[in-house]
């Protein structure tokens, strides 16, 4: 089967040709329909984020159809609509039982130590097998898988509660699909931050407030918007120093800041004056969990979130296609999300 891999770190991703994987009695293999391109496969191609073992093929956001379900697959049948939980966990070590699967002991991420999504095949235990409703189209249930459940799971873990005021930092993916779930959970109002007016259109018809940062201070301008009390939980989704930072002073006493995006920068804070003094907040977020999938897939089949106008391109599955979206990714173009139709 025909797969895009990365061989090397910091060289262009490659395609090979490779064996269609044998499939295990408690595994499914799926033929992958859609696979979303994420900001984080251009961290791993780039080798800011290591990948192993190498090569590998990328690729964490996968919906497609099943191809093969082993002897002891039991809620899986060949042409189910299906998406991946891209964490393969074992179910059984101390986390996966707590419900905190991302830290599973021996949880193998897929597209960064396993094989992922930019192939005609991909092959995962049951566990990590989700149904897609035929409402859901193949590209959407696949975007979802990650950048919807990662905005889910730090409002999650932001405690938003029904009422309150949220800022999102960077409306790409992540961002867009935030706006609307941070609406759905309750909040009152919800502030758009970007440097891209597309962006912000998008998110405002949406139903959010946009702040253009590359016009005004976001901070001074989020302040004016909430009569200078701030916003309960702010979420920064790109990794910055300085939206990090804005993120933070953003933030209303007793306010939450989760913080997603992946950087190598530091930030700074002033501990008194911003933290202690305001009883804030800094949670870090890793991924999500299965039952936020589940939810997930509920609300965007009853319209709550609504992945329709978030592809804004869709490539093949090949080698230059896929790398010319990894590299407008890393110069942080005009794309919300692309995804391979395979
Ligand atoms: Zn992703
Ligand atoms: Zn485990």
């Amino acid at each position: 089967m025909k797969a895009v891999r990365l061989v090397e770190a910091g060289k262009p991703l490659e395609m090979q040709e490779v064996e269609r994987p044998a499939v295990g009695a408690t595994d499914v293999l799926v033929r992958v329909k859609a696979a979303g391109i994420c900001h984080s496969d251009a961290h791993y191609r780039a080798g800011k984020s290591a990948v192993h073992p190498l090569p590998l093929t990328l690729g964490h956001e996968v919906a497609g159809v099943v191809a093969e379900a082993g002897s002891e697959v039991r809620n899986f049948k060949r042409g189910d609509r299906v998406c991946l939980h891209y964490m393969v966990t074992c179910g059984q070590c101390e986390y996966c039982v707590q419900g905190n699967e991302q830290f599973c002991t021996t949880g193998k991420m897929i597209g960064k130590y396993r094989d992922g999504g930019y192939a005609e095949y991909c092959l995962v235990p049951e566990r990590s097998v989700f149904k897609l409703p035929e409402e859901i189209p193949f590209e959407q249930g696949a975007i979802m898988m990650c950048s919807s459940a990662t905005s889910f799971h730090a409002l999650h873990k932001a405690r938003l509660k029904p009422g309150e005021r949220v800022a999102v930092f960077g409306i790409g993916g992540l961002g867009i699909s935030a706006v609307q779930l941070a609406q759905a959970m309750g909040a009152s109002e919800v502030y758009a931050v970007d440097i891209k007016e597309n962006k912000l259109d998008m998110a405002q018809r949406f139903g959010a407030f946009p702040v253009d940062a590359s016009r005004a201070d976001p901070v001074k301008e989020i302040r004016r918007l909430t009569n200078g009390r701030g916003v309960d939980v702010a979420l920064e989704l790109i990794g910055l120093r300085l939206t990090m930072e804005q993120a933070f002073k953003a933030l209303a006493v007793m306010g939450r800041l989760a913080i997603v995006g992946i950087g190598d920068e530091k930030m700074e804070i002033s501990p008194y004056a911003d933290l202690i003094n305001r009883e804030a907040e800094i949670i870090g977020v890793s991924d999500h969990l299965a039952r936020e999938l589940e939810q997930l897939t509920g609300w965007a089949r009853a319209g709550r979130l609504d992945l329709s106008g978030v592809v804004t391109e869709r490539v093949p599955l090949e080698a230059e296609a896929v790398n010319g979206a990894l590299d407008r990714l890393e110069e942080f173009g005009e794309d919300l999300r692309v995804v391979i139709e395979v």
